[in-house]
């Protein structure tokens, strides 16, 4: 049996409450140290009259046992299977069943030195310095003016200024190209199959099937109130754990004293033996006052959500589509009412648009502006067919999705490196998805788990 230890987390969104979870369930001592004045990040989905709305559209995956089974364990029966019906589109062009783009639409002769390039084990790799290298390499050059339109239309940027870590925040390390009957074939090919993708299941999928999942769907939601039916389960639990939620608290400063070691925020000090990174990782320097600056290899995309209720005969039962077309302004659009109630009246859809932008444009200044173009692009999508929407609203979110730019990784490196007198476990990576987050949880905590 181990030694109960004190544990601080830093931040307390849902990677720290999971965090603070699973080391409070092995009896540790624990704070959750949380700047804001209230616990949740993500998870806290804000009310529009009497309807829980997510921030941009937060579906979980059963990718793994373990993860499903801990999240079920809070909500009981109180979650839906989501049986989710998605699309992408690329060059004017919509397909079913993928959320990425589908490239089939390139020059068949583009098409064809793409893939001499995949079968050329042979071929001559760069040294990689930015995602732009990273993609070259495993894919060759020729599809890149593809991903990179991709990227720019959802983040505002090219794959030349992105730090090569951006390739776990980012959803091209599987590209779709070929028919399909041709991507499987590819796949047989050394290396292929973690390379090309196909609508239905990977070789890899495929293989391990025969170790069928606990649970038999592949997407689940909580049943009533979104996200927040979850943070609220979650500090129900923690509470009875008696771990200490410690809001709107500013860290000042570390102290070693005794043989001990403190951390003094602006209201209290906390004594502790190990600190959990849970908030976003470019923040490290600055709040162990380091004099690296790594904020500025931080690109932050701002995004304008914008609501409508419709009646729901006239909207589509997708679930999310994806629209890397660069001539509109919707990247995804999720309509949240085709999976969960959430408190939207019986004969109304609930649909969310994510439109990326920068805060010099209009758009970000007053978005009420363009409802009505953003509506015209539903009807191009062909996801509403009615011309008018019954009501609206709209959230302007500053920094919605960040990335790091080139440089970030050796300079974080840096203040890592600073880091490890103060025991601080957990800074040394960037995940973005709910299941990357617990995997990584389980693994940096793994000796006091
Ligand atoms: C629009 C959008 C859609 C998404 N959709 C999905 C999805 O469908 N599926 C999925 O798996 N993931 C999705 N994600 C990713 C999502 O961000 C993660 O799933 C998860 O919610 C992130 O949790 P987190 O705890 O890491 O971050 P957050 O929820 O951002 O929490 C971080 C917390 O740290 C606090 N904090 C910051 N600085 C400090 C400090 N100095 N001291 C103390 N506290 C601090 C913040 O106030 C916050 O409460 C989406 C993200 C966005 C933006």
């Amino acid at each position: 049996m181990k030694k109960e230890k004190k544990i601080i987390i830093i931040g307390g969104g849902f990677k720290g409450l999971i965090a603070a979870l699973k080391l409070s369930n092995k009896g540790h001592n624990v704070n959750i140290i949380e700047a804001s004045k209230n616990i949740g990040g993500y998870l806290n989905s804000p009310l529009w009259n009497k309807i829980t709305i997510d921030l941009g559209c937060h579906l979980f995956i059963n990718e793994d046992d373990n993860s499903t089974g801990f999240i079920l364990s809070m909500l009981k029966n109180d979650y839906m299977k989501v049986d989710v019906n998605y699309a992408s589109f690329f060059n004017n062009k919509k397909t079913d069943n993928i959320a990425i783009p589908d490239f089939s639409s390139i020059p068949n002769a583009t098409k064809r030195k793409i893939q001499k390039d995949l079968l050329n084990i042979n071929r001559k790799k760069i040294e990689e310095k930015s995602l732009m290298d990273y993609y070259i390499n495993r894919y060759g050059d020729d599809i890149l003016p593809s991903i990179d339109s991709c990227i720019l239309k959802s983040h505002l940027i090219k794959s030349n200024s992105l730090d090569i870590i951006s390739k776990n925040l980012l959803p091209f390390n599987r590209i779709k190209i070929f028919p399909e009957k041709q991507s499987v074939s590819l796949k047989l090919n050394k290396g292929l199959d973690e390379i090309i993708a196909v609508k239905y299941k990977n070789l890899k999928e495929i293989k391990n099937d025969t170790k069928k999942s606990e649970f038999n769907f592949r997407e689940y939601y909580p049943k009533k109130n979104g996200l927040k039916f979850l943070l609220n389960k979650i500090i129900e639990r923690l509470k009875k754990s008696n771990v200490n939620l410690v809001l709107d608290n500013r860290i000042k400063s570390f102290l070693s004293e005794n043989n001990k070691k403190y951390i003094i925020t602006d209201k209290s000090k906390y004594e502790y033996d190990y600190l959990y990174w849970s908030a976003p990782q470019y923040l490290i320097p600055k709040t162990f006052n380091f004099e690296i600056e790594v904020e500025k290899f931080v690109h932050s995309v701002p995004y304008v959500l914008i609501y409508f209720l419709a009646p729901k005969k006239f909207v589509s039962k997708y679930t999310y589509v994806h629209n890397y077309n660069l001539s509109s302004k919707c990247f995804r659009v999720s309509i949240q009412s085709n999976y969960a109630s959430n408190g939207v009246p019986k004969d109304l859809a609930l649909i969310c648009c994510e439109i990326p932008t920068c805060k010099s444009k209009r758009i970000w200044k007053n978005p009420k502006f363009y409802v009505d173009e953003i509506w015209n692009e539903l009807l191009i999508m062909d996801l509403v067919s009615c011309k008018k929407y019954n009501n609206y609203m709209f959230f302007s979110i500053p920094s919605a999705y960040k990335l790091p730019l080139c440089g970030y990784s050796d300079i974080l490196n840096e203040a890592i490196e600073k880091t490890k007198k103060y025991n601080l476990i957990g800074g040394k990576s960037w995940e973005y998805s709910k299941n990357d987050i617990m995997k990584k949880i389980d693994e940096d905590l793994n000796f006091l788990l």
